[in-house]
């Protein structure tokens, strides 16, 4: 072995012991693992501009990421069942509850009865069905009045030039004229 080759193999024993000591330290960006991805060198790159800081330049890759707080500590169920079950969130007691007057159904006081109002709304429902096959067309606004006749009744004088809907059916207690 001559000179030559015994100092090249000194040279590349002691570079190679500087670049261990280096990766020890995290100081050598070149020997950093190999799957190891780093994400701004895949992006392009804009050409810096003359001017900017050396922060603007070079952003890191957790800067596109938000960190947000997240708990120190595992919340027991107990403790859970207590927060869901406090008082201001279970459901109230409703006090002001009573009978309908006319089915004597029950329905919150100040509010429309639910079973008396769908008992007028199907009423109401087929005798539109009703005006709709008398005047053969789709429902328009009638210039007249419309007057509804059930069995049993029959148009008066101030009936005269009003709209008159007649129903095979009794006339129903609910449905006042
Ligand atoms: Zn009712």
């Amino acid at each position: 072995m001559n000179l030559a080759a015994l100092v090249h193999s000194l040279r590349c024993s002691l570079l190679r012991i500087e670049s261990r000591l280096l990766q020890a330290a995290g100081l050598d960006r070149h020997l950093a693992p190999a799957l190891a991805v780093n994400g701004p060198s895949l992006l392009p790159q804009l050409q810096p501009q003359v001017g900017q800081e050396l922060e603007e330049q070079s952003p890191g890759l957790q800067d596109s990421i938000m960190w947000m707080a997240v708990p120190k500590k595992r919340r027991t169920i107990e403790v859970n069942r207590t927060r869901r079950r406090c008082d201001s969130k279970l459901l109230k007691v409703k006090t002001n509850i009573e009978p309908c007057p006319e089915c004597g159904h029950l329905k919150q006081k100040h509010i429309l009865c639910g079973f008396c109002y769908a008992k007028v709304r199907k009423e109401t429902g087929q005798i539109r069905y009703q005006i709709q096959a008398m005047e053969g067309g789709p429902l328009r606004a009638p210039i007249e009045e419309t007057v509804v006749l059930y069995d049993g009744e029959t148009a008066g004088p101030q009936d005269k030039d009003k709209r008159i809907v007649e129903r095979p059916r009794k006339r129903p207690a609910w449905f006042s004229s």
